[in-house]
């Protein structure tokens, strides 16, 4: 795709060329610049280049000592450890395995990851049939929108996938439920990510249930009583200054939307028609939590608000400050 050479230190990790001053030193004022302290260094992987060099040639391959039958998947050595270091031999493994344990979601990961959460990694079991093994620590990625707690537990069936650019490390692969991919997709070998569709998951299917329409209409009032007090909020005003979202909302009780835009908030009891993106949660008292003392993040997290990507991931945070805003505000009028 791209032929444009990545460097290794991205602009996230620079410093604009700047000299401050800081005042009340010794004698008066002192002069600071930025400057740095860089050292690149290169790595081999040694005897681990053979797993990853299959890697980049879409291959699975693990270890085997033909002695007592053990299987490392990486195979971090080729000279098995448990028997007077004997001469071990590659095997091809199946694009085809199971969650060794249920997998960890990270929400607030450190920075060098910070752009790409929440996401999930889990100990894949791939040589299942051999009477020792080691498990595979992967990536584990859904089709279905966030990962959310549920999806990868313990005995979950996942299928190989490659990135498209491949550059020989353990980002070059993911997993995915196999019961997520078309039947055409199931023995596709190698499977490319590329053959999947992540940017745009359908929407988890929600029922209505009038039953719960009078707990949507409580939501929607709620929300209009917040939104009415942004203009009197100056910290809410600059929580939502220069963006501009439009919201679906899908729930059992019926839909609405959310609109951000010159620092404000809008609620529309309808569906929009070409929203920035939608959200969808059974049970409206979700948003009603929210204005009250909840967080749309944490109703996320645990799995009860469903979000189709990241980027919409990004924004709850945003919208999870405005109660608060508002009330620091209204504290401070007192
Ligand atoms: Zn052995």
């Amino acid at each position: 795709m791209s032929s444009e050479r990545e460097s290794i230190l991205s602009n996230v990790w620079n410093l604009p060329r700047e000299v401050s001053e800081v005042a009340g030193k010794d004698p008066g004022t002192w002069l600071q610049f930025n400057t740095h302290m860089v050292t690149f260094y290169q790595q081999t992987y040694g005897e681990l280049s053979r797993f990853f060099l299959a890697l980049k040639s879409c291959r699975l391959i693990g270890s085997h000592c033909k002695k007592c039958q053990q299987v490392m998947v990486p195979a971090a050595t080729w000279h098995c450890p448990n028997c007077n270091f004997a001469e071990m031999e590659e095997i091809e493994l199946p694009h085809r395995g199971v969650l060794a344990a249920r997998a960890p979601i990270t929400i607030f990961p450190s920075a060098s990851f910070i752009d790409e959460a929440p996401f999930c990694r889990g100990y894949v079991d791939v040589a299942t049939d051999a009477p020792i093994a080691s498990f595979l620590p992967s990536r584990l990625m859904t089709t279905t929108g966030l990962p959310r707690p549920g999806i990868f537990v313990k005995g979950t069936e996942l299928k190989l996938v490659f990135e498209d650019q491949r550059m020989g490390r353990i980002r070059d692969i993911f997993w995915v439920p196999v019961k997520e991919l078309p039947s055409h997709l199931v023995d596709k070998k190698p499977l490319f990510a590329s053959d999947l569709n992540f940017s745009s998951p359908p929407m988890p299917a929600i029922a209505r249930d009038p039953a719960l329409e009078g707990a949507l209409r409580k939501a929607i009032e709620a929300m209009r009583s917040m939104a009415e007090q942004i203009p009197r909020s100056p910290r809410a005003q600059k929580d939502l200054a220069g963006r501009t979202h439009t919201i679906s909302v899908r729930t059992a009780g019926g839909e609405l939307t959310l609109i951000v835009a010159g620092s404000g908030l809008r609620i529309e009891d309808e569906p929009a028609k070409s929203p920035d993106f939608a959200m969808a949660t059974r049970d409206p008292a979700v948003f009603t939590r929210w204005v009250g003392d909840g967080s749309l993040t944490d109703a996320a997290v645990e799995g009860t608000l469903w979000l189709p990507h990241r980027a919409a991931f990004a924004v709850l945070p945003i919208l999870d400050r405005l109660p608060r805003s508002i009330r620091r505000d209204v504290r401070d009028r007192k």
